[in-house]
């Protein structure tokens, strides 16, 4: 769980979870605090200073003392690729119309458990959809039929 790398050199999945959300604190904020990260990814400190530790020793991020922590080059780059097949699998699910909560939770549960191959497929499976509206138009249809009215449903019929 806590491992910092995969066999293959790759940052392991909770790697990356840390290194999409220093990359998150940094962009919001201009810095990441390990007490931060803690209280983002609801795990302890210490288990922070560990897994900090390990992707500085992997030349993923630099530590300062007194100024928190910063990406290098290197972890940037795997950052900015996280960010990337995020923004696909969010620009995917909004194509699906689900809303930005259930989105938010369900990318976060599987990002980091899909190959490059299958983001890109739904990435271009998300493109296909945007040039055929009508497509588009009749999942959507589908989708209003299949929905059972329910007391967690906002607003009542549109
Ligand atoms: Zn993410």
């Amino acid at each position: 769980m806590s491992t910092a790398s995969t066999k293959t050199g790759r940052p392991s999945q909770s790697a990356e979870d840390y290194l999409e959300r220093i990359q998150e604190l940094i962009d919001e904020k201009g810095y990441a605090r390990v007490v931060d990260i803690a209280g983002s990814l609801e795990v302890t400190q210490a288990s922070v200073t560990n897994m900090v530790q390990k992707l500085a020793e992997m030349g993923y991020i630099d530590y300062e003392k007194y100024r928190g922590l910063t990406l290098t080059e290197k972890g940037g780059a795997v950052a900015a690729r996280i960010e990337k097949r995020h923004a696909t699998l969010s620009r995917f699910f909004s194509l699906l119309g689900l809303d930005e909560l259930t989105q938010l939770k369900d990318i976060e549960g599987i990002e980091h458990h899909l190959s490059s191959e299958t983001v890109d497929c739904l990435n271009d499976l998300a493109t296909v959809l945007e040039e055929q509206p009508d497509l588009l138009k009749a999942f959507h249809a589908r989708r209003k039929k299949a929905r059972r009215p329910s007391s967690s449903a906002p607003g009542g019929p549109a």
